[in-house]
């Protein structure tokens, strides 16, 4: 095993090129530098949907374990089911509700039952019947159908999701231990920036860039510290920087890593930590600055509004993830669709165009752009519903060709 390269090392290897680096080697990159949180805490099962938990879940109970049966199935001794390998068991009766089985269960010996049927002597579980397959004189039942005491149900890194939730409480578990959340401290910098609620003077727009890092950070379940706009002032810039990345796990600043920008902002992050700036072969989004400053993560992102989302998504989104405490992190489900109408690209950058994907009259999905694709124009990321993503090696592409997408639903 190598060691963890630094900043300054990975710099220095041979295939590093800071003004093309391609989409993949930047995660790469990135992904080196990742360590999950550490602090836990313990919750109400109802506080953890969408923690991740911190430690592997056992079932205290074997389940489920009832009188009558609450489904209809085949009521069975727990002890008999393997969990590495199906069971079949020999059927020696049924119990309706009102008519029950007369006779006990030995071992190897099930009967059917149906909702509200007593539970047979001996048997302590129901395998409900979707779980279970009838074969000549018996059932077939599929390992793992039922689950043990003291078998593992979750392990450590899983996200809580309303089924996860569900889970939980099904195994009578009321408290869980979670990792801590993550601290995101974000600002946009720019002299051009007013606050929304304050007039605009000539040359000047509203700051919107702070409100969908607001969103995306949210619907992650960050905490997060906004610390608003900050003016292209050195000083201002350094003290703002400094304050972030003292109070937080992760800074996120939009703006000031273009060309002309990030010639100042380079040595004042140089003064506080260790910062990259890449030019990343991607569009939108081409600049883009990583590093540490302190022991804060730091991304710079672009200024442009849909530059900050495409490269919040494809950059941020992953990383939080993994310092939150997820493993197994799948990558985002991309399919393949016609496509509609021609696009034209030049080959040599991976494009993020926002499209609207529709079902085809005769089955698959079709999809087409939202239209212009200037990184300024945020409503063509409202009204996209996924991206349409195209490699960098690709060119112009034909109507009736199929593309690679990536549905918004589940990432935003
Ligand atoms: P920059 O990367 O700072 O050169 O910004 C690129 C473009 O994005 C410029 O047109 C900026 O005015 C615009 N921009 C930068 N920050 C924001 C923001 N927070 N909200 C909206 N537009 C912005
Ligand atoms: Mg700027």
């Amino acid at each position: 095993m190598t060691a963890t390269p630094t900043l300054r090392e990975i710099s220095c290897a041979d295939d590093y090129d800071p003004n093309s680096m391609a989409v993949d080697r930047a995660r790469e990159l990135i992904r080196q530098f990742l360590t999950p949180v550490s602090a836990t805490e313990r919750v109400h099962v109802r506080a953890a949907l969408d923690r991740v938990l911190a430690e592997d879940l056992v079932s205290p109970i074997a389940v489920p374990g009832h009188d009558n049966s609450a489904m209809d199935g085949w009521a069975v001794r727990f002890a008999d089911l393997a969990s590495e390998r199906d069971t079949e068991l020999a059927r020696v009766g049924d119990s309706f509700a009102g008519k029950p089985h007369r006779g006990a269960i030995g071992p190897g010996q099930a009967v059917r039952i149906f909702t509200g049927g007593v539970m047979p002597a001996g048997a302590d579980t129901v395998v409900m019947q979707e779980r279970a397959t009838e074969i000549p004189g018996g059932v077939r039942i599929a390992a793992g159908a039922v689950l043990k005491q003291g078998q593992l149900v979750f392990r450590r890194g899983q996200p809580v999701r309303p089924a996860e939730l569900g889970m939980i409480a099904s195994l009578g578990i009321n408290e869980v231990t979670v990792y801590r959340r993550l601290r995101v401290a974000f600002f946009s910098t720019g002299d051009e920036l007013r606050a929304v609620g304050t007039p605009l003077a000539k040359g000047e727009i509203y700051d919107s860039n702070r409100y969908t890092l607001h969103g995306m950070l949210t619907r992650l379940n960050c905490d997060t510290v906004d610390m608003g706009v900050i003016p292209d002032v050195p000083d201002a810039l350094e003290r703002a920087f400094a304050t972030a990345a003292a109070n937080a796990d992760v800074v996120i600043t939009s703006g000031g890593v273009s060309v002309g920008d990030a010639d100042f902002v380079k040595p004042l992050l140089g003064k506080l930590g260790e910062v990259l700036f890449w030019k990343i072969a991607m569009k939108p989004g081409r600049p883009l600055a990583y590093g540490k400053i302190g022991g804060a993560h730091f991304f710079g992102l672009p200024g442009n509004p849909v530059a900050v989302m495409v490269t919040f998504y494809e950059f941020v989104r992953d990383a939080l993830l993994v310092l939150q405490g997820r493993q197994d992190i799948a990558p985002m489900p991309t399919f393949k669709a016609t496509l509609a109408a021609p696009i034209r690209k030049l080959p040599g950058r991976t494009e993020f165009q926002r499209g609207i994907l529709t079902p085809s009259v005769g089955g698959g999905f079709e999809v087409r752009t939202t239209g212009d694709q200037g990184s300024g124009i945020l409503s063509s990321m409202s009204q996209a519903n996924c991206f349409i993503v195209l490699s960098a090696a690709t060119g112009n592409v034909a109507a009736g060709e199929t593309v690679d997408v990536q549905p918004l639903e589940g990432l935003i």
